[in-house]
């Protein structure tokens, strides 16, 4: 029997720093000595083969030019391995795990995100259990195919759709929650995959593709009582704008102010995508049901229903470059593409 493929791809994060000696603070190191200190990953039953970025970042530098390039890496050995496990710093991995699922379309192999909160040479790490189980899963199979065919994320015991996860702790080993839907995957005693959970792979087999076109002149606008009007014009202002996220209260609610609703009513006529998505961690937007949402919808605000943050600017980043006019825009945006927003 032949033993499933899995290639490592390291871009960097804690789980590979050492401490600078002289000014104490963590950074990104080379790779192969990461390996060094897992000589438990020869004793999985897969071969593994890994990858490093020339330079490893701390991912508070990531961008979409990196996601290209992680998507590149995926595209190029697509055919030659069973499943990808990304070694990423868990600062922004779910906006990565939520750009890739957008970019990676048709995936039919399983693409799992980790990292860890300690570097993998202290003593109390989480690393060891992060990586080897993430390996684990990507190589999971199923009559000699892929369990998972998704971009997941896996952290402390729990394999997450990628596009559903937020970091919401800078401190515990349970560094992401994944609010509005289930664990794909846990892991105690044994691996235990909730099977319905799963994205499905589509019934006629349709060809990889890779996105790899992003826009990101995005504004992310975050409301609060008080904010300002002169900063959202400037920021509504801003030349080259595509398309804007507004966080706002509750279900979907907004200042019902003049100058604000006329605001989003210039901006609407001039063919500015704007998406409402919720601040709250969990739940869905829902607008129409107060009085505060009502306008917006008329003005014709996108919905973004239950979407992270992370998927909702990921998505727009996605769906801006291919040209559709608002209404197809606007359609595209609020249906369920990667399994990121419940329908
Ligand atoms: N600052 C680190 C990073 O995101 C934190 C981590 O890896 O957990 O790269």
């Amino acid at each position: 029997m032949t033993h499933p493929k899995i290639l490592l791809i390291y871009t960097g994060g804690t789980i590979g720093m050492i401490k600078d000696a002289e000014t104490g603070a963590l950074r990104a190191f080379d790779f192969d000595n990461l390996l060094l200190r897992i000589p438990e990953l020869k004793l999985l039953e897969c071969d593994i083969e890994t990858i490093s970025f020339k330079e490893p970042i701390d991912s508070s530098n990531m961008n979409p030019k990196f996601w290209v390039e992680i998507a590149e890496v995926i595209e190029n050995n697509y055919t030659k391995f069973d499943g990808f496990v990304i070694l990423h710093g868990s600062d922004t991995m779910s906006y990565t795990a939520s750009a890739l699922s957008f970019m990676l379309e048709n995936l039919a192999k399983p693409v799992i995100l980790t990292g860890s909160q300690l570097p993998i040479g202290d003593l109390r790490t989480d690393a060891k259990e992060n990586l080897i189980t993430s390996i684990q899963v990507a190589a999971l199979q199923h009559k000699n195919k892929p369990v998972i065919k998704e971009v997941g994320l896996y952290f402390e015991y729990k394999l997450y759709r990628g596009n559903r996860t937020t970091k919401i702790n800078a401190e515990h080993f349970e560094a992401f929650a994944s609010l509005n839907y289930p664990e794909l995957a846990e892991s105690g005693v044994h691996l235990k995959v909730n099977k319905e959970y799963l994205l499905k792979k589509p019934k006629v087999n349709k060809d990889f593709i890779v996105h790899k076109d992003l826009e990101s002149n995005i504004a992310l606008i975050k409301l609060f009582p008080g904010i300002s009007q002169t900063i959202l014009q400037s920021m509504f202002n801003a030349p080259g704008l595509k398309g804007v996220i507004i966080e706002t209260y509750g279900a979907g609610n907004c200042t019902t102010e003049t100058w604000f609703l006329e605001l989003l009513i210039k901006a609407a006529r001039q063919k500015i995508p704007m998406i409402n998505i919720t601040q709250c961690s969990g739940g869905s937007v829902s607008m129409g049901q107060y009085e505060t949402s009502q306008k917006l919808k008329k003005i014709g605000i996108i919905s973004g229903k239950d979407l992270t943050t992370e998927a909702a600017l990921s998505k727009l980043m996605y769906l801006l470059p291919k040209g559709l006019s608002p209404k197809k825009l606007k359609n595209a945006f609020e249906k369920n593409l990667r399994g990121e927003m419940t329908s």
